[in-house]
């Protein structure tokens, strides 16, 4: 869900953290990927607001599932009459 896009309900939720140069105050709005990527192109092109940090929230990668061992379980496939 993003912070200034309401209607907006893609998957996926980025963390954006920005710094206003002017006060020092960071900034922290949440978008996903989409609009994520659009607003850090509207912040590039701010003079006041800087792109501190950007990260997924949500982290739907199965890559760094390493919890959940996968071990042979038992399949009864065996027909016993
Ligand atoms: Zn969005």
């Amino acid at each position: 869900m993003c912070n200034r896009f309401e209607s907006c309900s893609n998957d996926g939720t980025y963390q954006l953290v920005l710094e206003n140069r002017n006060t020092g105050m960071e900034v922290v709005e949440y978008y996903c990927k989409a609009h994520l990527v659009l607003r850090v192109w509207e912040v590039e092109r701010d003079d006041v607001l800087d792109v501190r940090d950007a990260r997924a929230l949500c982290a739907t990668s199965e890559a760094d599932d390493a919890a959940s061992p996968v071990e042979p379980s038992v399949d009864s496939t065996g027909t016993s009459e």
